[in-house]
């Protein structure tokens, strides 16, 4: 039965950094510019709209999945009162609803908490009135992929939708073009990967020939902020605020350089004080560190916007009185009596990839044709796969863009509508309080970007290069002594974990972190092996640690700490895959050596069954989710599938089964 659509409707969102709450924001602000009235609310706040009872039809849910699979924050009430069995099965019969679904394939349980949630309002008696739609934002959240193929599509065959509202004002509508995903991927020539040399032309170089009509260009947001630069003495802020009971800012006691000076990566340990922080913490916790972007890029993007005379001014901010945006507000992230200089050093995530609906503002912010004409093609439709390709793939950002489109020139309210609140980045704890009482060690490598476009050489990652200038001067290096000095303090909170050894104390764990993946281990086993020291007495179990790194010389990253462990029966088993080290007096890496951790893991592979299956141990993988994690799933599901003579769908459930039982947890990140 078609159901009848009110001309009111109600926006659900249930998000966790403020993605899905901007797509819900959009869509409500769309559908008022077509004359429907949405209402749009939290799912934190369902309850004040009693879905049970509601008049609001259709409802319209986009929800986001964090972490493991998990609810995002705001929504873990919501799937805790739905999933409850005792509901009435015709609960949600009045109910006409669309379902958004947020997720990154990079990750197992893609969109789980969308799923869950959409089909218990299914059972529910709830009933569709658009086919649900799984954002990916391994591929872009723009595209939409639809699980509901219709009749005519073939197995590579998936729509992709581009969420729209229909002009008739009725319903929501999901606009599809038939293509294959990957193609999105692709160039015009079916390239696959650009070589950074040549982005730099390529992101400026036009599609071929099209009519502007034939440019399917989404709308262009509507501007809601009036920005005021005052000419006014402000003490100059060059610190961000610390907020007492979230972020500390916390003292560095030490800091170590874990790789050789040859190793393709630099991994560097650092250790904070955290005596005097409420910080305590668990091995497999993360914490989160606040840094500021570059003061180069800063300076650069002030010089760009023309703005640089006017850094110490003090921004004042309005919504802009014909704004028809309803769910439009002043970004509270930025606090009252800022500087322009703070609020691009401290608020804004500046170095963020421009999304399509930014670069439609910014093709208002050039006089030159030739760039409006491209910057037109880069957030349509058609010119997808080059957005991807040059812009996505190559992690550009505002500024990179600037510089290749040298006539835009955007003001400054643009940055602050369309820049996302500068995030703070989380690392995982690499130790125990146990063993290390007061104090927290975090284990990174320092990212290095190529140049390619307006990115000059030697860009580093915003945290990674910022924490390697702050410990360089105390920097524990081979061949460099321990200087006094003292850096400035970094700004820390507490991040979210259920990554956790087994409480029980005889149950085995097998551990897999190549990489700086293994950091979470390193702390698991410090706080094993003390609760070892601390009973002589008690069972316990086998303990295994599959690493990974190129060179046994050069990145064997708490090389000596692990030996330790081995040596003192914490660690039962260490296996170690060096992917580029040469036996001695060949040329190549032989077939049979293990190159990764998963080789390693299937030369052990009835062991490994045999401890998760039959002795109900626990799995843990940390570590890069775009390869190796799924790599390392498709062997354990090989493992499983060739142990218990199980088909491959057969291992695969066992696996699930596994997740759902909290057994095998991935703290995974791309
Ligand atoms: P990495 O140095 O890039 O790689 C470590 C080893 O893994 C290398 O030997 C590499 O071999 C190998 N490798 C490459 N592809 C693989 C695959 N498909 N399967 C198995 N092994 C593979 O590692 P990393 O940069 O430390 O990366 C660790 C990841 O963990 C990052 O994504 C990071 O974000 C994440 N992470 C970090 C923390 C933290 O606290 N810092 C915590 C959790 C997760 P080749 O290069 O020779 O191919």
């Amino acid at each position: 039965m078609p159901c009848e659509l009110k001309p009111r409707f109600l926006v659900l969102y249930g998000s966790q950094k403020g993605q899905a709450q901007s797509i819900a924001e959009g869509i409500a602000d769309e559908a008022e510019e077509r004359g429907l009235f949405a209402d749009i609310c939290c799912l934190s706040e369902g309850h004040k709209v009693k879905l049970s009872k509601t008049k609001y039809s259709p409802v319209v849910f986009v929800v986001s999945t964090t972490g493991d699979g998990d609810p995002p924050d705001t929504a873990q009430k919501f799937v805790k009162r739905i999933k409850k069995k005792t509901l009435p099965r015709d609960l949600y019969a009045h109910l006409c609803y669309a379902f958004l679904a947020l997720g990154d394939t990079n990750y197992a349980d893609f969109c789980k908490c969308g799923k869950t949630i959409d089909s218990r309002l299914l059972d529910l008696g709830a009933k569709h009135f658009y086919a649900t739609g799984h954002a990916d934002d391994g591929v872009g959240l723009e595209l939409v992929v639809s699980l509901n193929e219709t009749p005519e599509s073939s197995a590579t065959d998936i729509k992709l939708h581009f969420l729209t509202t229909d002009n008739t004002g009725t319903a929501l509508k999901l606009d599809s073009v038939v293509s294959e995903r990957k193609s999105v991927l692709t160039t015009q020539s079916g390239q696959t990967e650009a070589p950074p040399a040549v982005v730099e032309a390529s992101l400026t170089r036009s599609l071929p020939p099209l009519s502007e009509l034939a440019l399917n260009i989404p709308a262009l947001p509507p501007p809601y902020l009036d920005v005021m630069l005052q000419e006014a003495t402000i003490e100059e802020e060059t610190n961000a605020p610390v907020s007492k009971e979230t972020l500390h800012e916390v003292p560095i006691s030490r800091a170590v350089q874990l790789t050789r000076d040859d190793s393709v990566k630099t991994a560097l340990l650092i250790e904070m004080d955290i005596s005097s922080h409420p910080m305590a913490y668990q091995p497999g916790d993360s914490l989160e560190v606040l840094c500021p972007n570059r003061a180069s890029e800063v300076g650069e993007l002030l010089r760009r916007l023309g703005l640089e005379d006017q850094k110490s001014n003090r921004i004042q901010l309005s919504l802009r009185k014909e704004t028809k945006k309803k769910t439009a507000q002043i970004p509270s992230y930025i606090p009252e009596n800022s500087t322009l200089r703070y609020l691009l050093t401290w608020c804004l995530e500046i170095r963020t990839v421009p999304k399509k609906a930014f670069l439609r503002s910014l093709v208002e912010c050039t006089g030159d044709s030739g760039e409006k004409r491209r910057l037109q093609e880069l957030c349509s439709k058609q010119g997808s796969a080059d957005y991807n390709l040059y812009v996505r793939d190559h992690n550009l950002g505002l500024l990179d863009l600037l510089t290749a489109f040298p006539a835009c020139q955007p003001p400054l309210s643009l940055l602050i509508e369309h820049l996302p609140k500068l995030q703070p980045r989380p690392y995982s704890a690499a130790s125990s309080s146990l063993r290390h009482p007061g104090r927290l060690h975090f284990v990174f490598n320092v990212i290095e970007f190529p140049a390619c476009a307006g990115r000059p050489v030697g860009r580093r990652g915003l945290c990674t290069g910022w924490l390697s200038d702050l410990v360089d001067p105390i920097l524990v290096h081979p061949g460099k002594a321990q200087s006094s000095s003292t850096p400035p303090l970094p700004k820390v909170s507490r991040g979210n974990c259920s990554f956790r050894l087994p409480s029980d104390l005889s149950k085995p764990f097998i551990m897999i972190g190549p990489g700086t993946g293994v950091a979470p281990f390193i702390g698991f086993l410090q706080q094993r092996e003390k609760e070892r020291e601390e009973n002589p007495e008690a069972e316990f179990s086998e303990t295994w640690l599959f690493f990974g790194c190129r060179h046994r010389d050069r990145d064997f990253l708490f090389r000596e700490e692990l030996q330790g462990f081995v040596a003192n029966g914490t660690l039962t088993h260490l296996k170690v895959s060096f992917s580029r080290d040469t036996p001695e007096g060949t040329e190549t890496q032989t077939e049979t050596r293990p190159r990764y951790v998963q080789h390693n893991l299937l030369s052990h592979a009835k062991d490994i069954v045999n401890l998760l299956l039959k002795e109900n141990g626990y799995l843990y993988v940390c570590g890069d989710a775009k390869n190796m994690a799924k790599d390392v799933n498709d062997t354990l599901i090989e493992m499983v599938s060739a142990e218990l003579q199980l088909d491959k769908l057969d291992a695969m459930k066992r696996l699930a089964g596994l997740r759902e039982e909290k057994r095998y947890l991935q703290d995974i990140w791309s």
